[in-house]
């Protein structure tokens, strides 16, 4: 039995869920698969596997002995809850580990393991029984990620085997599928025939949220970045102590933001921040432009929604009745997003010191999940930062758009966790009836899947069209990934997985990178392909320039130009200099490849592995420290599966590499892209008709080999441009190669400035071919 902490015991005692323990065990005990649904902070992830845990799974002599998975679509929330969890275990906490991307705690002690998805995807491809767990706790489903997704389909079909092996075999332990899910809208995961022949028990637990109030302005700002900042300010003056938790969508706007509040607030108290005065007879009025509409069914219940007062919006805005503890004079700013190393991520759970506000600013990793304790107040701006991918011409984007009613109550509901909270929307309520899309689509079909695909195959499923997914991408997508990897030499031409699609498979790689180190081993390249593919497969090694560069402070309305500010602008200048001459540097080795310039930055790295190498190039150091880990991954793979290679040793510092291996190595990179080909439009069979002379690289057209407009019609764009960050771009018009090999198209999000005009379509290049 365990015995757990007075205080933490008594939090526990008032979640409702604790005392439906019996029913909810019951229902596991008796089913195979269970879905149980309760809003957000009714304890699902906390208690449900301490229950297990209490009940005798993952003890090693009770019946069943297996550990407890508990999946989470994001690591920070698999090391987090993983944390609460062992603090609630009191005694035992020494049986709860997680294990994320290349971290982990896990121990011959582990009972209850706090994974990612991913990882748990991993772990299934090489044991595909999954027999050291004895019950699997999917998180998150409504979340509908697509490694959520891809595991729950497959999971039915594993608790199905091992049921029917224990039939036959005593020694064979069932396996217990708890799908949990914080709405009740995932039908396609409860009544899907093909998923499910006979629907799974839901059992519904009820939430115990405190009552959050939500209140929407009355208009809707462009300048949401802007507007928060605004709205902070008041609400720091005026609001009772209690924790802000602000939503944006990604680091450059948290960076921003965080910036321009400790230019304001600093660690002052706020009668000694003299930059900053806004009262609030200043701000201008704003006025509804439409009606309020009428609540939507999908608020929840403890959603109690206020509109501000017309009249007088500033001075009610944060009128909080109940409460008359005058507000904390200090602030403290904490930035919270995925890039972060997981210890910084981490500190937004320290409590803040005394007589402060903690103010995070977060990514919508603070979506679900997490318990941030002391957040009363929630800003939400509405929108978030999502993938675009168009499924015919490979064409991806990023594109900041609203985002779904859904989303918006889960983000209201983190200010309800601990206590009674307000959470203020910067958009209005006419715009989140019409604009926001009740729930938003599940990742799979945003995405490219051919990675899930060959997964799927490796993993004898040789019909991906009847693998039951939760939500079945369209059978051209599939039949689209097939082909490709047949082309990669991963899928016979009759579709079925061949030995290099098996090897393709266990690298934690897409299938093209995974295929480019399997040909990486002439003229000696093969430590350079394995270096060069970590650094293509990490995201975002560079710091853009708007990142690199330090932010004026920037509230041009509020600002009063001093000298601060114009030593200010030389530095700006300065540090543009340097962030070019770095650029430039990197390129060393070669000045027409985005391959070989990311292979120069993870080499350079591995000499001198430190956080101030990464600060005065503008890199990242998490993510390169990453490529340093996946080098060496990726290295006894290969050595584990390509008997050729068996003695191949990991050889962390490398000397440069030669001309001719430079060379060998854009070839390599080339042969996983062969049908990402683009040639230079003034040589291609069909020139476009009025071709003006362009002037820089970037303006040079390119047509890909495989036309955009063969698959998308004639009235959609035919020319792509070398994307402004390749170091193609620094050439001069006329010495633009011939043939540029692509890793991705985007199409940028159209300029705020001039929303009419279509962005061009930019290639990732990753190298000219010659
Ligand atoms: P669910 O998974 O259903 O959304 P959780 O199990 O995560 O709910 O949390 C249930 C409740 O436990 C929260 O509402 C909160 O009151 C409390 N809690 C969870 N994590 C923490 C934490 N780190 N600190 C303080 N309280 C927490
Ligand atoms: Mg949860």
């Amino acid at each position: 039995t365990v015995t757990r902490l007075p205080e933490l015991q008594e939090a526990r005692m008032k979640l409702p869920i604790v005392s439906e323990e019996q029913r909810l065990m019951e229902g596991i005990h008796n089913n195979d698969v269970v879905v149980i649904c309760g809003s957000t902070g009714s304890g699902k992830t906390t208690q449900i596997p301490q229950f297990l845990y209490e009940a005798g799974y993952g003890s090693p002599n009770s019946p069943t002995p297996g550990m407890i998975a508990v999946t989470q679509p994001r690591r920070v929330a698999a090391v987090s809850m993983s944390n609460r969890v062992a603090a609630e275990l009191g005694d035992h906490s020494s049986a709860v580990a997680y294990q994320i991307r290349f971290e982990g705690t896990v121990s011959k002690e582990t009972s209850i393991k706090f994974l990612t998805d991913g990882v748990l995807l991993r772990e299934l491809s090489q044991d595909f029984l999954l027999s050291k767990y004895s019950a699997i706790i999917i998180d998150e489903a409504h979340e509908r990620n697509v490694n959520t997704d891809v595991l729950i389909g497959m999971l039915s079909r594993v608790a199905k085997i091992r049921k029917e092996d224990s039939e036959k075999d005593t020694t064979i332990k069932p396996l217990k599928l708890i799908i949990m899910s914080a709405t009740l809208k995932i039908e396609d995961l409860t009544m899907n025939p093909k998923l499910f022949p006979t629907p799974p028990p839901v059992l519904k637990v009820e939430g115990r949220e405190h009552p959050v109030t939500v209140h929407f302005s009355r208009t809707t700002h462009s300048n949401y970045v802007e507007e928060a900042f605004k709205k902070i300010t008041r609400g720091h003056r005026k609001l009772p102590p209690g924790g802000f938790l602000v939503f944006l969508t990604g680091q450059d706007e948290i960076r921003h933001l965080s910036k321009m509040l400790k230019t304001a607030f600093g660690g002052m108290t706020s009668a000694e921040a003299p930059r900053v005065k806004i009262s609030a007879t200043e701000v201008p009025m704003e006025a509804e432009d439409i009606e309020f509409g009428d609540v939507d069914d999908y608020v929840p219940d403890n959603l109690d929604l206020v509109l501000d007062d017309e009249e007088n919006e500033q001075d009610e805005e944060f009128h909080i009745e109940e409460d008359q503890e005058v507000a904390p004079l200090k602030m403290q700013v904490l930035p919270l997003y995925s890039q972060m190393q997981t210890k910084d991520q981490l500190r937004v759970f320290e409590p803040a010191p005394k007589g402060t506000r903690q103010v995070i600013l977060a990514t919508n990793v603070a979506e679900t999940s997490l318990t941030i304790p002391g957040t009363r107040f929630v800003f939400d701006c509405g929108r978030s930062k999502e993938r675009k991918y168009d499924k015919q011409s490979g064409v991806q984007s990023f594109e900041i758009g609203f985002i779904s009613k859904a989303s918006a109550n889960q983000r209201s509901g983190r200010a309800g966790r601990t206590g009674p909270g307000h959470c203020y929307r910067l958009y209005s309520s006419a715009v989140y009836e019409r604009d926001f899309q009740s729930f938003a689509d599940p990742e799979i079909l945003r995405m490219p899947i051919e990675g899930i695909v060959l997964q799927l195959k490796s993993m004898g499923i040789g019909n991906v069209h009847n693998f039951p997914f939760p939500t079945p991408p369209e059978r051209q997508s599939l039949t689209k990934a097939e082909n490709l990897l047949t082309y990669l030499s991963a899928l016979s031409p009759s579709r079925e997985i061949t030995q290099i699609g098996i090897t393709m498979s266990q690298f934690p790689l897409a299938p093209r990178f995974a295929k480019i180190l399997r040909v990486g081993h002439v003229h000696n390249c093969l430590p350079y392909t394995i270096a060069m593919v970590a650094g293509l497969s990490s995201p975002e090694i560079f710091l853009t320039l708007a990142q690199a560069i330090p932010q004026l402070p920037v509230n041009e309305e509020f600002k009063i130009r001093r000298k601060e500010d114009i030593v200010a602008e030389e530095e700006q200048v300065k540090v543009k200099t340097r962030f070019n001459l770095a650029h430039k540097t990197f390129c060393g080795l070669d000045d027409m490849s985005d391959a070989i310039k990311l292979l120069q930055v993870v080499g350079e790295f591995a000499h001198e592995p430190t956080e101030a190498w990464c600060e005065k190039r503008f890199v990242r150091f998490k993510v390169l420290k990453e490529t340093q880990l996946l080098r060496k991954q990726l290295t006894e793979l290969v050595r584990n599966s390509i008997p050729s290679l068996a003695n191949t040793k990991f050889q962390d510092k490398l000397p440069i590499p030669t001309e001719l291996q430079v060379g060998a190595l854009k070839q390599i990179v080339a042969s996983g892209f062969i049908d990402q080909v683009a040639i230079r439009a003034d040589l291609s069979p069909t020139p476009p008709e009025q071709y003006r002379k362009p002037r820089r690289a970037t303006e040079v057209p390119y047509v890909p080999l495989i036309p955009l407009h063969a698959i998308q019609g004639p009235e959609h764009d035919s020319l792509v441009y070398i994307h402004p960050e390749s170091p193609l771009a620094h050439l001069s018009a006329k010495e633009c190669p011939d043939y540029v090999v692509y890793l991705s198209l985007q199409r940028a999000t159209p300029s705020g400035l001039d929303p009419e005009k279509k962005p061009k379509i930019r290639m990732h290049a990753l190298t000219d071919v010659t």
